[in-house]
């Protein structure tokens, strides 16, 4: 994988800067345009609780010229040769790369994020997902062509979709711009997307600048806005597919907008990854890999080890292993390097997770953490809480913070089916040294990913997306890039 390029030797804190508010725009047809009616929302540092952005709110009027642009731009760019669209996203990366730095003093102070967790985890895994959607655009496969029916020859054609409407969380927001970005720009697509409206700062000065320097215009538009302009992006007639990262809630109705023009759906939605270890498990390997996963990004990830079930002959082990890794956590400033904990996104995302805490059931225990720390800002400490039910509201829903819970199990069967035991099935892990076991409960995991002995990493070229209300369409992969295109049957008579 890539790494970052230049890392000057000291960098200015953007959590101290009392800077006036960044004014953004959105880009469309390759420039910068305030959005009609200058509505804008207040942004904010959440590391600070102070406005650090002013971002648009699109009308329907900028939806339909974000749209009539990627329409227009669409006949040139989808019959470009695979070769010249992969020069431009090779140039995409580069220039992510390059521009790494100041993306991450951006990023840090929008979302929240410890700025070095950004630059060494997030960064080269961008620049790496859009070389291999490069790469991969080059080398599409299908049925080869041949004489199926008496008298005539088939072949078969992969197309682009067509015009895409791409709308992305606020838990990464330029990774998942970027995850989006690549498979459709790589099948030819044109798009238009839109970031969260707590998070669009990345997404609507770096991301949008770069892409209006490598592409044509109107090949990749970005519009702020909220829920509104999203689902007037979904709505509009000449959208062919929409792809959503967001909760399950939002995808439901995304997909119930979609039906009325029967338009394509890729959903990567929520998830409640259960992390299942087993009595022979490597119990120092599995508490620092819970703990380091769960509360990555203040543990707002749709795959975070937040979900535990523990044998009951190692839960005591257990609990005690992960309230000792929730005191090594660093609570601190999102640009000190020694931060592990940075803040939770919004206020309201802080309320949200208290809102599972205050409610816990008689017999829960909140083992460690639970409060909020003294400074200023949305922090959270880092929680763990015992003694729920299979039915309680903390296992059954998406928390999306810092809290881990765990659960005794008494045998395989129990664990499989409380794992399975969920609306949700995006990610889980299985820890045990029994490989026969490892392959068992794998199998029987109703999950898109399952990993063994680990739990979190992932790579381009394998595919990431959900089983039941997770969702459906994959990101990443060649999986991703075949959803942005559609197939079409040429049959020729030979007489
Ligand atoms: P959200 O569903 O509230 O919002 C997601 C996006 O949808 C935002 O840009 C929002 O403005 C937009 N939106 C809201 N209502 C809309 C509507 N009716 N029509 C069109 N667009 C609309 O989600 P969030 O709170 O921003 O993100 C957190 C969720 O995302 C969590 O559930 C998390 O698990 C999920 N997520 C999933 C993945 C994955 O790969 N499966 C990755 C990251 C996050």
């Amino acid at each position: 994988m890539a790494t970052t390029k230049k890392k000057p030797a000291a960098r200015s804190n953007g959590n101290k800067k009392s800077a006036s508010p960044l004014k953004l725009k959105n880009m469309i047809n390759g420039k910068f345009v305030a959005a009609s009616g200058g509505k804008a929302d207040d942004v904010m540092n959440p590391a600070t609780g102070e406005v650090m952005a002013k971002g648009p709110i699109s009308s329907k009027q900028d939806v339909n010229k974000a749209v009539a642009a990627a329409k227009k731009a669409f006949d040139g760019w989808s019959t470009t040769t695979p070769s010249e669209r992969a020069l431009a996203m090779l140039r995409i990366a580069d220039a992510i790369e390059e521009n790494a730095d100041e993306i991450a003093d951006l990023e840090a102070a929008n979302a929240g994020k410890p700025r070095h967790d950004f630059l060494s985890e997030e960064i080269p895994f961008m620049a790496d997902n859009l070389r291999f959607f490069a790469g991969a655009g080059r080398c599409l496969e299908g049925k080869s062509a041949g004489e199926y029916a008496e008298g005539y020859t088939s072949y078969i054609r992969r197309e682009p979709v067509g015009v895409v409407a791409q709308i992305t969380p606020w838990n990464y927001p330029l990774m998942m711009a970027i995850w989006k970005i690549g498979p459709a720009l790589a099948a030819g697509c044109t798009l238009v997307l839109k970031p969260a409206e707590t998070t669009p700062v990345t997404t609507l000065t770096k991301l949008a600048e770069i892409c209006a320097e490598h592409l044509p215009p109107g090949v990749a538009n970005f519009i702020g806005g909220a829920g509104e302009t999203g689902a007037d992006l979904v709505t509009h007639k000449d959208i062919d597919l929409v792809s959503l990262t967001g909760s399950p809630e939002t995808g439901k109705a995304i997909a119930r907008a979609a039906a009325d023009s029967l338009k394509k759906v890729h959903l990567e939605l929520g998830g409640k990854a259960p992390v299942v270890i087993f009595d022979d498990a490597d119990m120092d390997a599995a508490m620092e890999t819970i703990a380091g996963t769960g509360y990555f990004n203040c543990g707002q990830d749709c795959t975070a080890a937040t979900r535990v079930l523990a044998s009951k002959n190692v839960y005591d082990d257990v609990v005690a292993g992960l309230a000792k890794q929730a005191g090594n956590q660093v609570i601190g400033d999102t640009f000190n390097k020694k931060t592990t904990l940075g803040p939770l996104n919004s206020e309201r995302q802080r309320e949200r997770v208290e809102g599972f805490l205050e409610r816990a059931p008689k017999g829960a225990e909140i083992v460690t953490g639970g409060q909020r720390p003294n400074r200023r800002g949305y922090y959270l400490e880092p929680t763990v809480v015992a003694g729920l039910s299979q039915k309680d509201e903390m296992i059954q829903d998406e928390i999306f913070g810092p809290v881990i819970t765990v659960q005794p199990f008494t045998n395989e069967r129990k664990a499989i089916e409380w794992a399975n035991g969920t609306r949700y099935g995006l990610a889980s892990s299985v820890w045990t040294r029994d490989v026969g076991r490892a392959f068992r409960v794998s199998k029987a995991l109703r999950f898109g990913c399952v990993w063994i002995n680990d739990h979190i990493p992932i790579a381009s070229e394998m595919p990431h997306g959900g089983y039941k209300q997770s969702g459906y369409g994959k990101d990443l992969s060649m999986y991703s890039l075949e959803d942005y295109t559609q197939i079409k049957h040429v049959m020729a008579s030979l007489s």
